[in-house]
């Protein structure tokens, strides 16, 4: 009888273990002590990473400030550049920026100095941040009857990166989900083009329209610009939908998409309202565990040196 009972007691503790629930913890157990002590390689030139995706609410924002944290975690120094007049890199990254706050739009607007602009996050004296502020949205509007109005973003970070006392191992530009001029300044002033997408109906939709504006800016405005990476957002393992959608991405881009996907989490969402990255908010949740690892990869990948002749004129990348 005895017997009968320890033996029940076993076999339902061996069914706990294999729920769906215990073996995802088992798994984040695992991820959280594989990034213990992790080191990366810090690049000897500055990448400047432009996350774009001209679709709105894909998690640009979420993806700049938690790559963002986690490469200043991992000991790089970074700067983030909110390019978004909605300013929610600047608040997620416990930066002031109220509209007298010296913003990005005195820098592409009146020519202010980067370094005149540049605050450190609290979260890290690694982690930088050029805000912006709601007169933002004006520039968009002003830039066009400018000199040099596609431009103005790099030569302002060309200088900055020239003349800073301490390197720069990345610059993170948070774009507006359209293709006005701040998004194109972004992309002149970038190498790299990073794209999160989101695991969800239609995540594909406007990608040709990216891709086709990125190989616009490489012909006329800036050669050098490639899509580096592709990061899946907001992914919700129960759903079917979510793993076919990764899947679909994949197919599409089979070397572009890390690894690594975001899963939806309520601390990643959270997070910004304590002013904070799910890095500092909650560093071993799933959320942030799984932008770790997204940053780890990213430090890995080697931008490609191209020329124009290496632009592709159809349409793949
Ligand atoms: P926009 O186009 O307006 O700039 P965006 O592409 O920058 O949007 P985010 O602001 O990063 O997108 O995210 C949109 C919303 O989804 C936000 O409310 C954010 O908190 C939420 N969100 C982003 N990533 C996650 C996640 N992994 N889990 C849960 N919520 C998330
Ligand atoms: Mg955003």
């Amino acid at each position: 009888m005895e017997h009968a009972r320890r033996s029940d007691v076993r076999s339902s503790a061996q069914l706990i273990d294999d729920t769906p629930l215990a073996r995802e913890i088992a798994d984040l157990s695992a991820r959280r002590r594989a990034l213990e002590g992790v080191a990366i390689e810090l690049p000897n030139r500055t990448r400047v990473l432009t996350v774009s995706n001209q679709k709105g609410g894909v998690g640009k924002t979420t993806s700049t400030v938690n790559v963002a944290a986690a490469l200043a975690s991992l000991g790089a120094r970074v700067l983030v550049i909110d390019l978004d007049p909605q300013g929610n890199a600047s608040t997620a990254l416990g930066i002031p920026h109220d509209p007298d706050t010296p913003s990005v739009y005195d820098v592409l607007i009146d020519e202010f100095p980067l370094a005149d602009i540049v605050q450190v996050s609290p979260e890290s004296p690694n982690l930088l941040c050029a805000p912006s502020t709601l007169h933002l949205a004006g520039a968009e509007i002003e830039l066009v009857s400018q000199v040099a109005r596609e431009h103005r973003l790099r030569g302002a970070l060309e200088d900055y990166l020239a003349t800073s006392a301490l390197p720069i191992h990345f610059v993170l530009i948070d774009c507006p989900p359209s293709l006005g001029l701040l998004t194109i300044n972004a992309f002149t002033a970038a190498n790299e083009v990073f794209i999160p997408i989101q695991c969800e109906y239609y995540a594909l939709e406007g990608l040709t329209q990216l891709l086709g504006s990125v190989r616009m800016i490489q012909r006329h405005l800036n050669p050098s610009l490639q899509v580096s990476k592709i990061l899946l957002t907001m992914y919700d393992g129960r759903t079917r939908l979510a793993q076919q959608v990764a899947d679909e991405v994949r197919a599409h881009f089979p070397g572009e998409v890390l690894q690594t996907v975001i899963p939806r989490s309520v601390r990643v969402s959270e997070a910004p309202s304590f002013g904070q990255t799910v890095i500092a908010y909650d560093g071993q949740s799933a959320g942030a565990v799984a932008y770790r690892e997204a940053a780890i990869e990213i430090s890995k990948h080697v931008p490609a040196v191209t020329s124009n002749e290496d632009t592709n004129e159809e349409g793949t990348l």
